[in-house]
Formats: structure tokens, sequence, C-alpha cells
């Protein structure tokens, strides 16, 4: 099922996710909604708070992006990216490693809004998988923004808080636009 994705405005977005203690039938619909929602709106990334739920659960698939590469080492090997995809993440937490990088990013609780954003290259990622059982790998490139912009989002933190104070001002009338707009419907 298309889940409805919330945008920036909605209280839900700052708010911290509860972890997951176990992988409920409910957990895997939830799940697969948000792999449908995602490939519907051709994102690379969506976590449980942009579907209205604070909880730490992100999923991400970046076969969508061939222009931006990524990079992948589990126990220290290199692996294939494509084969790990998709990917679910429960209870992230991600150590930053490589020397911060700027790129384009946009979000799907944000439409219509990129921005250049700086953060570390590569990052160590411990979590959950679909399954409730333990992954750790090391990623780089586009993987790796996705995985620090979701797990953001699981802590109430968006993009628009790690741009350069001189970029979001030029974003200011729209971001203050949208947000005006998704108040008002919140209200109808
Ligand atoms: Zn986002």
């Amino acid at each position: 099922m298309i889940l409805n994705v919330v945008k920036f405005g909605t209280p839900v977005l700052r708010q911290k996710g509860l972890r997951i203690e176990a992988i409920t039938p409910t957990i895997k619909r939830l799940i697969a909604d948000m792999f449908e929602t995602m490939y519907a709106h051709k994102g690379i990334g969506l976590a449980a708070q942009q579907v209205g739920i604070p909880t730490q659960l992100t999923v991400i698939d970046v076969r969508g992006v061939t222009d931006r590469p990524s990079s992948l080492e589990i126990k220290g090997e290199p692996a294939d990216v494509a084969t790990f995809m998709p990917l679910v993440l429960i209870n992230p937490e991600i150590t930053p490693m490589g020397n911060p990088v700027s790129g384009p990013e946009g979000c799907l609780s944000f439409p219509e809004i990129f921005a250049e954003i700086t953060r570390p290259d590569t990052v160590d990622v411990k979590a959950l998988n679909a399954e409730g059982l333990p992954l750790e790998f090391r990623c780089a490139g586009l993987l790796a923004r996705a995985v620090q912009h979701e797990t953001d989002h699981l802590h109430g933190i968006l993009f628009i808080d790690r741009m350069e104070k001189k970029v979001k001002e030029e974003l200011r009338p729209e971001l203050e636009l949208l947000q005006a707009e998704t108040k008002a419907e919140l209200k109808t």
C-alpha cells in the first residue's frame, strides 16, 4: 500500500523514533509499504517518520541512481552494492569515518527543494535487518549519504538542519511557504 508522505511542517518529522524491540507482523507490513511508497515517489530512502510513524526504521535503495557511485565493505571486504539492495535498517547506529564532502540532496518531505549538504564521505553502520538480525557494514559515496540522511530522520533531524546558513537563508521563502501549506492542510 502506498502511504502518505508527510511534508515539512508536520510535527512527527521532528520526533525521535522509538527503538524497535521485535519484528512484528505490523513492522513487516510497514517495511513493505514503505518500499512501495519510496519506489512510487522515485526516492532512494524513506524513514518511518515520513509516513507518520516515529520509529527507528528506514528503507534505502540506491540502485535507481546510476550517476552517483556508492561503495560497500562487509567485514573489511569490498562487496557489491546492488546485491546488498534493497536495504532495511532498524535501530541504526552510525559512526562517521571519512572526510566531509559536499553533495546534492533532496527529501520526499521537501518536494522540489534541493541543496548541497556536507557530510562525512564514509560511515560505519550497525543496525538490525528486516529479520531482526545484526547487520554491520561500511559504506561510502551516495549510499553513505542516504544512510546518514535517513538516520537523521529517525532522530527528528532534517537536511535543512545540515545546510550552510547562507544556503538555508536563500531557501527560506520556499521553506516558509511549504511549512505554511502543510500547516494549513493539517488544520482541514
Ligand atoms: Zn528525507
